[in-house]
């Protein structure tokens, strides 16, 4: 059985038998991990404190056919304050379906356990700017998982876009101008702006993300609807979490 060590944020805790818990992890060394943790909701369990979602751990597992086994865990952070505000709650639900379904699998990928642990850090520091978190999110997940968002020229002609009426369409995964807005479905035409907040979010960190005013709002939509569109195929594991998103979108 391969023993392993990994540092972890904590995505979902389910309750097990009489005192186990199994937790989905996602991992700065396997990517996606489903470990149970056995004994550890009786009061003096070796693994100490309560292993809440959000939680980042560093911990040591061995291999398992189905579910790995945690034999001991360290809370690092447990990002508490996120825990206690429905609206954080809610944009980490959203972030945490996003990494399922965009970065689904046990490849792992350092980026997006670092972009995850920013964006918590982000949202505890901040009471405000949780749409602007949420869309700095979704556009960094996409461009981790290769579909950057175009933004610097129309994705039909290639003009520069900066004139005229835009439209952003999530299948194309970039602006239309004016004159390309009916070559697909399911364009949407942007408020002014737009654009430049979109580049802010995607070149600035995570921390900084603030789109002033009712820009916040169509930015989150955009962010969440692009990302959906290049959604890999369902699978078992990651079906519920498309339909958090597509509620979202
Ligand atoms: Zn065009």
């Amino acid at each position: 059985m391969a023993v392993y060590k990994s540092k972890g944020i904590v995505l979902r805790s389910i309750r097990y038998g009489e005192a186990d818990r199994i937790l989905d992890l996602y991992t700065q060394d396997m990517g996606l991990v489903s470990a149970i943790a056995k004994g550890i909701r009786r009061i003096k369990s070796r693994f100490g404190g309560r292993l809440e979602p959000l939680s980042c751990v560093d911990f040591l597992a061995y291999e398992g056919r189905t579910l790995d086994t945690i034999t001991q865990v360290e809370v690092l952070r447990s990002f508490h304050r996120v825990r206690e505000s429905l609206t954080r709650l809610q944009a980490v639900g959203a972030m945490v379906a996003m990494v399922r379904v965009l970065s689904g699998g046990d490849e792992a990928d350092r980026r997006v356990f670092n972009l995850l642990y920013h964006a918590l850090d982000a949202l505890e520091a901040h009471g405000e700017n949780v749409k602007s978190i949420e869309a700095a999110f979704s556009l960094k997940l996409s461009s981790l998982a290769g579909y950057t968002p175009r933004l610097d020229f129309c994705v039909s002609c290639e003009r520069d876009p900066t004139e005229g009426e835009l439209y952003f369409a999530p299948p194309l995964g970039g602006v239309l101008c004016d004159d390309c807005s009916t070559v697909t479905e399911g364009a949407f035409p942007l408020l002014p702006n737009t654009l430049a907040a979109l580049q802010s979010l995607i070149a600035r960190p995570i921390k900084e993300a603030a789109v002033a005013g009712k820009l916040e709002e169509s930015v989150r939509r955009l962010a969440y609807s692009h990302a959906i569109a290049h959604a890999p195929g369902d699978t078992g594991l990651a079906s519920p979490a498309r339909r958090t998103l597509h509620h979202l979108a």
